[in-house]
């Protein structure tokens, strides 16, 4: 046999045991292993939810690779690239550069990502469940949502904090909820501020059973004792969204709560998505010896796989009980290979399933069995214990169970790391991103959708809106600038995302950065216009004053978006309007193209080398215009439309049938709302009152520049 190389990609359940055989089937003179794994630790994922529910310490369930695995080269950069033809690896090392590495045998094992993006919201305000370093930060999380409630005075603000919801009803969502619940249960005798009344631990699931793969008496059984031990089991619901304030469901109700797990959804590595090889749902399609189809020196095992089972011919379910097997027959085919002996297909039968759920009770099926209860739990506990991968772990988990069963679950949170500054925050129509009076400690800027700015009219709890802000707006200066009597609100009009800057990471850029103190000044300009003081007459007059009085109807010529920069250019010409609204198949705005925008096209055009130049009847539109312009609604007041106009500084905005539907219906100019006030509240009162607006905004003006 010639010596070879065997690269290993991933370090999970099917690359440590493919390894682990491997190694105690050829000898190092007869092969050198390489294993890459982006984590220097193999997870045990079934005690992931111990984890978080702290009943085990977070390293009793990762065991450390080069410990594991003697004789194995182990590593920790990550793969980026398979190139199949030159029999090469590639990833980035130490200095960043690309580097690549042969082999002679190369092993697939990497798993699969989580994947959030699958309900809008999620990966912003949900946890993932699926690596240590997420369960460990969900345990921290749950700590301290419940000191939290214990120092809030406020009982919806308790409520707030004392609800948990896990989505997916799976075994890792069941085993999640089961271990929450009794964390927190088993903890409150150490809190005086709230009642266990006051605590909710919320299941939802799309289907209308828990636990699908198990038998229903199982299922039936797993049901009632999450009922019994205090668990809300939502069956046939599908979470619409998530939010900073809790999870909408698609009737539009919000379940409100500050903790929301998603234990649903996966997506395939980089690396694989990069492999142009055949795949079924993103896994690696293998022949039935687990080589990849067409491929005789690459083998691909584990999650990231789609393999035959020959037992019942049906692919292989993603489990770590498969995994496993997969890891450790396919280092007996690569082996078989060296020798020149035919390889052998994969024939597994599943032993069974387990799965505890809560309050020392589990269910199982194994050889034809079925158990549940205390005794089913004793069997999870025993089975698992078995399988970890060294008897340090194995003696490490059987000290903290054992722990756990006669001392209570340690409720330290001891901080690792910063505190996170800047996050990404995903709001639905109506939604509040920051109400008046609330402690205001971010500062805000909008990458998506539009906001409404809102003032709660005097002695009424009611909320009237007076700005609108759209992407690349910001707010929550107040806070920032230390404001406290600016006192507004902020709601999603739209599907809003913004990314929230933490007061200090915002003070921290601007004491140091230019472009920051700049953003500064301009926050500063703007709050202090604070817009309608010195127009009291106008603001009354306007808000009573339809829309419709102003209303300019459609133009008789608008573009499509594929219209040309020369056809933009002539109807320009033939218009004198200083725009052209530009609408989509069924008529609604798809976006404006100014003036500016086409003179910018055409001295890019004029700039542009000759032989490089496009004509500009080649310019579609819509590489040009100002896609998702503010608008504002039929139904909205005359005050509104000048209050973003003049936010925005606008000369014109367009008005659209609603906020959910964009066909355009004209659009407000803002020179013909100056002229009606002018002929209704006479000069010399908007004169008086644009005097001291101005003195008001130099005296602003001076103030930025010095703490500038
Ligand atoms: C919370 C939870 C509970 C579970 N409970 C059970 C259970 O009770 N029973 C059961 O049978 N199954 C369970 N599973 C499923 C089981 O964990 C998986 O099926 C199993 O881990 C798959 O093993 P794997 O080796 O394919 O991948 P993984 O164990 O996911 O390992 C993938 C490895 O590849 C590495 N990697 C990824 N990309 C790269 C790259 N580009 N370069 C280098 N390294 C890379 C990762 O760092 C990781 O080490 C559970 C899963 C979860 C998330």
């Amino acid at each position: 046999m010639n010596h070879a190389k065997i690269v290993i990609i991933g370090g999970g359940f099917a690359a440590a045991k493919c390894a682990r055989t491997l190694r105690t089937k050829l000898s190092p003179n007869d092969c050198h292993i390489l294993l890459f794994s982006k984590e220097n630790h193999m997870v045990f994922h079934p005690l992931l939810a111990d984890v978080a529910g702290a009943s085990i310490h977070p390293d009793s369930a990762a065991a450390t690779l080069r410990q594991m695995l003697p004789g194995v080269e182990c590593r920790t950069e990550s793969i980026n690239l398979v190139d199949t033809s030159a029999g090469q690896i590639e990833y980035q090392n130490d200095r960043g550069q690309s580097q690549r590495a042969n082999y002679d045998h190369l092993v697939i094992a990497c798993g699969a990502d989580s994947n959030l993006g699958v309900i809008p919201g999620m990966s912003d305000h949900a946890f993932p469940f699926k690596t240590m370093s997420d369960a460990v930060r969900l345990r921290l999380h749950i700590i301290q949502q419940l000191e939290k409630a214990e120092s809030s005075s406020s009982p919806e603000q308790r409520k707030f904090y004392l609800s948990f919801v896990i989505i997916g009803g799976g075994f890792s969502g069941v085993e999640l909820v089961g271990e929450i619940n009794d964390l927190i249960r088993e903890s409150m005798r150490f809190y005086q501020n709230f009642a266990e009344d006051e605590v909710k631990v919320t299941l939802v699931h799309s289907g209308n059973q828990v636990l699908p793969e198990v038998s229903p008496s199982l299922r039936d059984f797993a049901l009632k004792k999450m009922k019994q031990v205090g668990v809300e089991v939502l069956l046939n619901t599908k979470a619409a969204a998530a939010t900073p304030e809790g999870v909408g469901l698609p009737d539009g109700t919000l379940i409100r709560t500050a903790t929301v797990v998603c234990t649903i959804g996966t997506t395939p590595e980089r690396l694989v998505e990069r492999l142009d090889v055949r795949k079924e749902r993103g896994r690696i399609v293998t022949d039935a010896d687990m080589r990849v189809s067409g491929l005789q020196n690459v083998w691909a095992v584990g999650d990231c796989a789609c393999i035959p089972n020959t037992f019942n011919n049906e692919a292989c379910p993603p489990t770590a009980q498969f995994a496993e097997r997969e890891g450790r027959q396919v280092a007996a085919n690569i082996v078989r290979v060296l020798r020149g002996e035919p390889t052998r297909p994969f024939y597994f039968k599943q032993l069974g399933q387990l799965c505890s759920i809560g309050g020392r009770r589990a269910v199982a099926e194994m050889f034809g069995l079925r158990i549940s209860g205390f005794l089913a739990w004793f069997l999870w506990r025993g089975v698992y214990l078995l399988k970890l991968p060294s008897w340090s772990r194995r003696i490490k988990v059987g000290l903290d169970w054992g722990w756990d069963l006669i001392f209570p679950r340690d409720l330290g949170t001891l901080r690792t790391g910063q505190a996170q500054q800047l996050a990404v925050a995903y709001y639905r129509p109506g939604d509040f991103i920051y109400r008046e009076g609330d402690p205001a400690n971010f500062f805000y800027a909008i990458e998506e959708g539009e906001v409404e700015v809102l003032r709660s009219t005097r002695g009424e709890q009611a909320h009237a809106a007076f700005a609108f802000l759209g992407p690349g707006d910001f707010f929550g200066e107040a806070a920032l600038l230390q404001d406290p009597s600016y006192g507004v609100s902020t709601r999603a009009r739209s599907v809003v995302r913004v990314k929230a800057m933490s007061r200090n990471l915002f003070s921290g850029l601007a004491g140091t950065m230019a472009p920051s103190r700049g953003i500064l000044a301009e926050l500063a300009r703007r709050q202090s216009q604070a817009l309608w003081q010195h127009f009291p007459a106008s603001k009354e007059a306007l808000s009573k004053e339809p829309l419709s009085s102003f209303l300019e109807p459609l133009p008789s010529c608008t573009l499509k978006p594929d219209s040309t920069l020369d056809q933009a250019l002539a109807m320009l010409n033939a218009n004198a309007v200083g725009f052209l609204f530009v609408l989509d198949g069924q008529q609604r705005l798809f976006g404006v193209l100014s003036a500016t925008d086409i003179a910018n096209a055409l001295v890019l055009i004029v700039s542009t080398p000759v032989d490089q130049r496009r004509d500009a009847s080649e310019v579609q539109v819509r590489e040009l215009l100002s896609a998702d312009p503010v608008t504002i609604s039929s139904d909205d007041s005359s005050l509104l439309a000048a209050s973003t106009m003049f936010e925005h500084k606008l000369n014109w905005i367009p008005v659209v049938v609603s906020k959910n539907d964009h066909h355009l219906q004209g659009f407000i100019q803002a020179e013909k709302i100056t002229y009606w006030q002018l002929q209704k509240l006479g000069k010399q009162t908007l004169t008086g009152a644009l005097a001291a607006a101005l003195r008001d905004d130099e005296k602003v003006q001076r103030r930025t520049a010095g703490a500038a």
